[in-house]
């Protein structure tokens, strides 16, 4: 089976676009949540991705653009997003996204899917002890998750603990670089953030996982990156939220 992993869109409909454009055939859509906020599109981006399947995460923004996280730990420029979203999105979209589930959810045998870590959904995931602690509560071998915003993963076996951190050759061109998954040993894996990336790319990124082969593919997008900024900056969204488009920070 070829599945397709998207996470952390935010509302970039041009970025979103980019990958779906250059994704290979799947058969179905793994999405890690974090579908709304920051971005200007939300409700295009909704529209976009309830076709593509059923098999979703909701992520801490699609709580707090829906009204069921308390915001008052946000910083002031993801506050003021998620209150310009919850200002413009359809009602239906609003409800819509108070459903998306909770994970961990398993959408295959020995795999798992979060937005944060195997305990707290909202936990970031960056460092190795906090990897080593997600991978010891993990109920699978295999786990992808997403929220930081940081393509790669981490890699455990017995005592061989590795970051994985896709190497990439140029920071404007469609890029892959393939991942051959061990039969031993646990996984961590973050397809990374397609509407805004933090891991000095500014390329949209996602993943494919094919799961006969045991490989993961990751990618990174380049996409219309002005067309994304002008609409922040035309919504009257922090202007900070357009720039650091082009950074990937
Ligand atoms: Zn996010």
């Amino acid at each position: 089976m070829q599945v397709l992993i998207l996470s952390d869109i935010h509302a970039n409909l041009e970025a979103l676009e980019a990958c779906l454009a250059c994704a290979p055939a799947y058969d179905v859509v793994w999405n890690l949540g974090d579908i709304v906020g920051y971005g200007a599109n939300p409700n295009e981006v909704v529209a976009r991705v309830q076709p593509l399947g059923d098999f979703y995460v909701r992520g801490n923004h699609d709580r707090a653009c829906s009204g069921t996280l308390d915001i008052s730990n946000f910083n002031s420029q993801a506050a003021r997003s998620v209150r310009w979203t919850e200002k413009h999105l359809k009602t239906e979209n609003i409800e819509w996204l108070r459903q998306l589930p909770k994970g961990p959810l398993s959408p295959e045998n020995g795999v798992s899917c979060v937005h944060g870590s195997p305990h707290d959904e909202d936990e970031y995931v960056v460092h190795p002890g906090q990897a080593l602690e997600a991978l010891a509560r993990a109920a699978a071998p295999i786990t992808f998750f997403g929220h930081t915003h940081i393509q790669g993963g981490f890699f455990l076996a017995d005592s061989d603990f590795s970051t994985l951190l896709p190497d990439y050759e140029s920071n404007s061109e469609l890029e892959t670089v393939d991942l051959a998954l061990k039969e031993e040993g646990q996984y961590l894996i973050n397809p990374g953030s397609i509407g805004q990336p933090r891991d000095g790319d500014w390329r949209a990124a996602f993943a494919t996982f094919d799961t006969v082969e045991r490989r993961v593919t990751y990618y990174r997008a380049p996409y219309d990156l002005k067309a994304a900024q002008k609409k922040i900056l035309d919504a009257g969204l922090p202007e900070r939220l357009a720039l650091r488009l082009q950074q990937g920070k």
